[in-house]
């Protein structure tokens, strides 16, 4: 399998949390595939909110039971309009229960995570990892020619596309992507409190955007605090203690005393829309398909499903005796993905304009929404489902995978 000029079903470029999900949902197909990513500790301190069938997935991939200890169960959501304007949306608090779930998903530190990724994906007798990156790639007609950094040649029926934000595997598929900056940025970092956080994320819904505090195991929460560029340039400037004493006059003081840990990133925040979710035997999966703001916890949920979707479209091709990387394969892809990528785009783009808009009409027709959510049952019910996995998806491919759990063996 590690012969230089071997001809692989799939391979997978880029090794972060989508790719290396992507990579272990396609090797348990029975793909021939390989993962070129580079092996390298993981960088910065976000935690991902796992919603709806993220958890599933990393069940039946084998991956949960290798990090389930080390994530926090989320049983309940709070909004909390902290805009200080005259038209205020009131408090929206979605619980677990109210839908029958036990919770709605699970917090865990984006390094535990890649780290039980590594350890399943290193498990997988047909999945080859090339621990280098792609240099060039070259989408031909039959099949599509890679070359590594340091100079290994292969090539694959199928490119899974899961290098990121500037993505290579987009760029030689020849697929357009739309980008808006939007001068706003995420400053992550990690709290311990004095007060216990119960399970219960909070939002704290600012002009600039949301403040929001994602428990952890014990009493320890993540923070995603997004605002205006230079006031998120203030925040990274502030002491441990100052950056303390804002995030404790942030909370309201919900979680008391607040201590934050050492580290903290920023993240300047834009939206991203490739033109085409594929083409010229190159799927784009994870933030190569999508970038969005953190909210609502959206993002790496999105890329889970794009994994997922992938798996389950090749596994079929390939039992049907079909070439993966045929245009009807990834035209297939596309609409299993096009809707559920785009309609969340679209509402997460929506809600941080309506946060942002300084136009009284916009902010009395949120404030309304909020109002009729957090009053109507039902409207409420609706929307946490919608907010955990869309319901409507359109490929009963993409269903098997993400709603069955653990009934394939590999
Ligand atoms: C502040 C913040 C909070 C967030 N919180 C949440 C949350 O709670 N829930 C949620 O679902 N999402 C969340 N997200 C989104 C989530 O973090 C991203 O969707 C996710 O990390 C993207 O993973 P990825 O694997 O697609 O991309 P990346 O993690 O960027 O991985 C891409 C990889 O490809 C590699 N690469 C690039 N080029 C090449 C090449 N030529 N060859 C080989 N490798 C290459 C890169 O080195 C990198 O390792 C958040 C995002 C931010 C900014």
């Amino acid at each position: 399998m590690n012969d230089a000029s071997a001809l692989y079903d799939v391979v997978v470029i880029g090794g972060g949390p989508a790719g290396l999900a992507a990579a272990i949902a396609l090797a348990r197909t029975g793909a021939n595939t390989a993962l070129i990513a580079r092996r390298a500790p993981y960088a910065d301190n976000r935690t991902t909110a796992l919603l709806g069938g993220s958890v599933d997935l990393l069940q039946q991939l084998g991956v949960w039971p290798l990090c389930i200890d080390q994530a926090a169960a989320l049983l309940a959501m709070r909004l909390v309009d902290d805009t200080g304007r005259l038209v205020r949306a009131p408090e929206v608090t979605f619980s677990s229960d109210e839908i029958g779930l036990d919770q709605f998903g699970y917090n865990i530190e984006n390094r535990t995570l890649m780290m039980a990724l590594e350890q399943r994906a290193a498990e997988l007798a047909n999945l080859t990892r090339i621990d280098d990156g792609a240099d060039t790639i070259r989408p031909a007609d039959a099949e599509v020619a890679i070359r590594t950094r340091q100079g290994r040649s292969l090539s694959a029926r199928l490119v899974v596309g899961a290098d990121g934000r500037q993505s290579l595997c987009r760029e030689a598929a020849g697929i357009e992507v739309r980008r808006r900056d939007l001068n706003q940025a995420a400053v992550t970092f990690n709290i311990g409190h004095s007060r216990p956080h119960r399970n219960i994320s909070t939002e704290f819904h600012t002009p600039q955007g949301p403040c929001v505090f994602v428990p952890l195991p014990d009493d320890r929460c993540s923070v995603v605090w997004v605002a205006a560029s230079e006031q998120t340039e203030r925040l990274m400037a502030l002491t441990d203690d100052e950056l303390s004493e804002a995030a404790e006059k942030q909370s309201h003081s919900i979680l008391g005393r607040i201590r934050v840990e050492p580290g903290r990133h920023l993240f300047p925040l834009a939206i991203e829309q490739p033109r085409l979710l594929a083409r010229h035997r190159v799927a784009l999966v994870g933030e190569a398909a999508h970038v969005l703001p953190p909210i609502g916890a959206q993002g790496l949920n999105m890329g889970l499903r794009d994994a997922a979707g992938i798996a389950d479209i090749v596994r079929e091709a390939t039992l049907s005796g079909e070439d993966p990387g045929s245009t009807q394969v990834l035209d297939r892809y596309s609409s299993a993905r096009r809707a559920d990528v785009r309609s969340r785009t679209f509402v997460i783009d929506m809600a941080n304009r309506s946060l942002l808009s300084d136009f009284v009409p916009i902010q009395l027709l949120r404030a309304a929404g909020l109002h009729l959510i957090g009053a109507i049952g039902p409207l409420r019910r609706i929307a946490m489902r919608e907010g955990l996995a869309p319901s409507w998806r359109t490929s009963p491919t993409s269903r098997s995978v993400m709603e069955t759990p653990a009934v394939r063996s590999e």
